[in-house]
């Protein structure tokens, strides 16, 4: 019942998203004489077709159910904001903006209703002024680490509708940063999510129980459960491998800024491994942008357990040596709010650090 319901709304998606390649394409062959505004009907999508398409069950008592994010949006997405001219491949992504493949994986016959999972694109773009030289601001922005927190993926859409958009702030931003965006970095454990493949198939007996699904095939084959440990692994995980030499190289080793979207939490926060990502500048815009988001960790008192968490994690990654040198990294999350409010955070997110770099400025 499930599967054939999911693979009619898929159909309509991947249907609808068919003309845009095209348009997508021809766009970029012409030369660059941009439009000075951003026609916002580019980001209107008709999300109402997949709203009700899975609602997590875990989730189903939250005020707000949160509306799926699947693989088919992240790609519709990404090729609408790609055919902005301040919207580009990165350095190790191709004209498509895909920076690899997953490997896929087999049909499981100890579950026949579960469908394969096919090789799935790890997309990744920048969004800057091209015509705005000099060195800039360095943010980078992750989502889908856990498969099914969709709502990570609605605030990082509010957020790059925002940058990519026509606010004079937006503007300002791509004139003075550069922002490198990768929106789905556990593709095949968000296919998984939103196609709800039992993941009790994993031999790790106890994956999947608490209806939080963090992995994927390729990680529970290995006995890993959750894909936000996995990001110090070298050699294990194709799709991190894939993912860590990427960012690397699109942002040559180093940025100011990290954000990984999760959620939801109750109550809604962030958080930072370094104290002082927690007391600079842009954690006080932020706490002034959305006073009900919460910061973790010292000084305040709010789960403090988080403060640094166990190793592989996105943030520790970001900020570590090895890893991209991010002098302030951070994770966010969003609390079980109406897509709306989620968007909106995202535009929060861009707008403290507006708020910085104009202060800055006085
Ligand atoms: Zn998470």
């Amino acid at each position: 019942m499930r599967g054939i319901n999911s693979v009619f709304r898929l159909s309509v998606i991947v249907a609808a998203g068919l003309p845009l390649a095209a348009v997508a394409s021809e766009s970029a062959r012409r030369p660059a004489a941009a439009p000075v505004t951003v026609d916002e009907s580019n980001f209107a999508y008709p999300y109402e077709k997949v709203f009700d398409y899975y609602i997590i069950e875990a989730w189903r008592s939250l005020d707000n159910p949160v509306p799926a994010y699947t693989p088919e949006m992240v790609a519709r997405h990404t090729e609408l904001v790609g055919r902005l001219r301040w919207v580009a491949p990165t350095a190790s992504g191709n004209q498509a903006m895909v920076l690899g493949r997953t490997p896929g994986w087999p049909k499981n016959p100890a579950f026949p209703q579960d469908p394969e999972i096919p090789p799935q694109n790890i997309y990744g773009y920048q969004i800057t002024d091209p015509s705005a030289k000099g060195p800039k601001i360095k943010m980078v922005l992750v989502s889908g680490n856990h498969a099914t927190e969709f709502t990570g993926n609605w605030v990082l859409e509010g957020m790059v509708n925002f940058l990519a958009g026509s606010d004079p702030r937006a503007v300002f931003l791509r004139g003075t940063a550069v922002f490198y965006v990768y929106p789905d970095v556990n593709p095949e454990g968000r296919y998984q999510a939103v196609q709800r493949i039992n993941l009790k198939a994993a031999p790790d007996p106890n994956a999947g129980t608490n209806g939080c699904y963090r992995g994927n095939p390729e990680l529970y084959a290995a006995g890993a459960r959750d894909h936000n440990r996995a990001w110090t692994t070298s050699g294990r995980f194709s799709t991190i491998d894939t993912l860590t030499a990427a960012i690397k190289k699109d942002t040559g080793g180093r940025a100011d800024y990290s954000w990984d979207m999760h959620g939801p939490q109750d109550v809604g926060n962030w958080r930072s491994p370094l104290i002082e990502a927690r007391l600079n500048a842009y954690a006080n815009a932020l706490l002034k942008r959305e006073p009900d988001v919460v910061r973790c960790g010292p000084p305040g008192n709010f789960k403090r357990n988080v403060e640094n968490g166990p190793p592989g994690k996105f943030s520790l990654w970001a900020a570590s040596e090895e890893g991209l040198n991010v002098t302030y990294p951070y994770t966010y999350e969003p609390g079980g709010w109406t897509r709306e409010r989620l968007l909106e955070s995202g535009r929060n997110l861009a707008l403290a650090l507006h708020d910085v770099l104009t202060a800055a400025e006085d």
